[in-house]
């Protein structure tokens, strides 16, 4: 069987990308499977050729973002930059796609719905899904309606806040409290989120979110620890056991994630029984909630006195062997190579069962 690994993108969210690409790519080359890398640039042009595998290629995928050439291999093993390619001449028999892209243009139905109407089966959520989790307002929406607890927020539209900024100043304030989270509606890895405690911050955080999305969403500011619980499966679910963010800071963003490292994933939380209990079975409701597949990572708060709420869902959550997903599952007893198996027999399996 071939395994198509699309990475890369056109997204904030490309470097973290590649990272977890190399790491699949490692773990699957050397199986019984045939990797066909595929490299989507920041620029959008899908590139591909030989799995470049070895010390040169695993060292260190983010030098490699620097050399983007330094992406492929030539049959006798050289570096190469690889060829261009029509995204959909990716279609082939007996082919898996695995898109391991977060954030618009990968983690939101768009390139999903391109893997439909190639008729391919591919790991993770299919458009609905996609769409629905990676859209913060959308997702909160549907949380709602099937009763999850969540912090307060407010939504609007860039035209509204062009229109008529003292309105939705009017709105925010009128229903939250300093502090509070300006996010773009569709996005990932922090990017583009910041915290406002002032009308000045506010201002500044929701042209800052702006940048990325015409969907903002305005959350309630909370004091609480994060924990996440990891979902596998398609109709019929499994959750993993609950980890935690550990964080030095109060605010969970992009350096902190990638740069900084300054976070430490405790797994599993120390939490009381019920508590991951409850998390579990809330994780499970968000992945119903959005119609989901193959897996979800899904975010949550528990203050002090351990009141649970819901934050978010990743429908392509960071997938290296250090991310908080593949070391949920691993504490729950499936590593690495057996997940990323189970998400390509998911894939088939839902695959199969549309045919
Ligand atoms: P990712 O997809 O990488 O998990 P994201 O960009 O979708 O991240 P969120 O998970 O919604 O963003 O938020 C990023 C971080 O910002 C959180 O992990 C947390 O540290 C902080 N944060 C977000 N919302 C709130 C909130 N309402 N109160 C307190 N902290 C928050
Ligand atoms: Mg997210
Ligand atoms: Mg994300
Ligand atoms: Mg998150």
């Amino acid at each position: 069987m071939k395994i198509v690994v699309v990475y890369g993108g056109k997204s904030a969210e490309h470097d973290i990308s590649i990272l977890t690409a190399f790491s699949i790519i490692k773990e699957i080359y050397f199986e019984y499977y045939d990797v066909q890398p595929v490299f989507i640039t920041k620029e959008g042009t899908w590139l591909k050729g030989e799995p470049l595998t070895g010390p040169v290629a695993f060292a260190d995928a983010l030098k490699l973002e620097e050399a983007p050439e330094a992406h492929f291999a030539t049959k006798e093993g050289e570096q190469s930059t690889g060829v261009m390619i029509n995204p959909c001449s990716i279609k082939d028999e007996d082919t898996v796609v695995f898109p391991i892209l977060h954030g618009p243009n990968g983690e939101d139905g768009t390139i999903q719905g391109m893997f439909e109407i190639l008729d391919m089966p591919y790991v993770g959520c299919g458009v609905l899904a996609s769409a629905a989790g990676m859209d913060k307002i959308a997702s909160k929406q549907l949380f709602q309606q099937v009763g999850l607890p969540q912090v307060p927020y407010v939504p609007f539209i860039k035209t509204e806040w062009n229109e008529d900024p003292e309105a939705i100043y009017n709105r925010i304030e009128g229903t939250l409290l300093y502090p509070v989270f300006v996010k773009p509606a569709n996005m990932g890895s922090s990017v583009g989120i910041s915290k406002a405690d002032n009308r000045d911050e506010l201002m500044a955080a929701i042209e800052e979110a702006l940048k990325y999305d015409r969907r903002i969403v305005v959350e309630q500011g909370i004091d609480a620890r994060e924990i996440e619980c990891g979902v596998l499966g398609n109709d019929d679910v499994n959750t993993s056991v609950v980890g935690e963010v550990v964080k030095e800071v109060g605010f969970y963003d992009y350096n902190e994630k990638y740069v900084n490292n300054t976070v430490t994933l405790q797994i599993p939380a120390e939490i009381p029984e019920e508590v991951s209990h409850k998390v579990r079975e809330y994780a499970a409701t968000a992945f119903k909630a959005i119609d989901g597949a193959g897996l979800t990572r899904c975010d949550f708060f528990l203050t002090e006195s351990n009141e649970i709420y819901i934050n978010e869902v990743n429908t392509m959550p960071g997938f290296t062997e250090f991310s908080m997903y593949p070391l949920l599952w691993a504490e729950t007893g499936i590593n690495y190579k057996n997940l990323v198996e189970e998400l390509i027999q998911l894939a088939l399996k839902r695959y199969n069962e549309k045919h």
